[in-house]
């Protein structure tokens, strides 16, 4: 029997990294002007530079690939700020509940897979999640889609009755919709777009998604 679905996006869904990442990225920053004898600023310049030239590419969310860049410790860094880490209120619960519909848990994110199983880990939702997508698996960003043809592949899924959550419209709502799932949109949480706030414009295009949530706990009476 094909299984049923349900794919979360993780950033600005069910987590609240906004923080969190501003202060990895300065971190790294402090790490490069310290090591190099150059002011704060300038390492800044050079990391924000790095990162304009990684635009619109899945290797923009790799850490472990500016860790390498810089000649710094990228896994340090993460763990020093984990518990800014915040979790979405319901974000557990609601993982739990969605699980005991019958449905499979599968996370799917930009993100790249060491920083990731480190932050769901320290969340302590590792187990909650059946499988977990991330964009070095596929090399590419969500909204190609190719995280969703992966797990309906690897899953045995059924797109028409699985779902896409996710609070952006081109990652999560019209690549998921490419594949005949249904979507819901999370219309809260917060952007983490630290030195690149230029390119959280797709986050205004519309999306037309099957739902719109203003909190994790409305997923209960789509999912039934
Ligand atoms: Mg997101």
């Amino acid at each position: 029997m094909k299984q049923k679905l349900v794919f979360w996006d993780w950033t600005a869904t069910l987590a609240d990294e906004s923080k969190l990442d501003e202060d990895v990225c300065r971190g790294m920053e402090e790490n490069v002007a310290k090591r190099d004898g150059i002011p704060f600023k300038e390492a800044e310049k050079r990391f924000k530079e790095h990162l304009r030239n990684l635009e619109n590419t899945w290797q923009w969310h790799d850490y472990v690939l500016h860790g390498r860049a810089f000649g710094v410790d990228w896994k340090h860094c993460q763990q020093m700020h984990l518990k800014e880490l915040v979790l979405l209120p319901r974000a557990k619960e609601i993982l739990e509940y969605v699980r005991g519909r019958g449905y499979k848990n599968v996370l799917a994110t930009n993100a790249v897979r060491a920083v990731i199983l480190l932050r769901v880990g320290y969340a302590g939702l590792l187990d909650l999640f059946d499988i977990i997508i991330t964009s070095d698996d596929v090399q590419s960003l969500k909204s190609e889609g190719k995280h969703f043809e992966y797990g309906l592949r690897v899953l045995d899924g059924d797109p028409s009755s699985s779902y896409s959550i996710g609070d952006n419209p081109v990652q999560d709502i019209l690549s998921a919709k490419r594949f005949g799932l249904m979507t819901i949109k999370c219309d809260f949480g917060q952007l983490t777009h630290y030195h690149s706030y230029h390119i959280s414009g797709n986050h205004k295009e519309l999306a037309n998604a099957d739902y719109s949530i203003s909190d994790l706990s409305e997923i209960r009476r789509i999912i039934k």
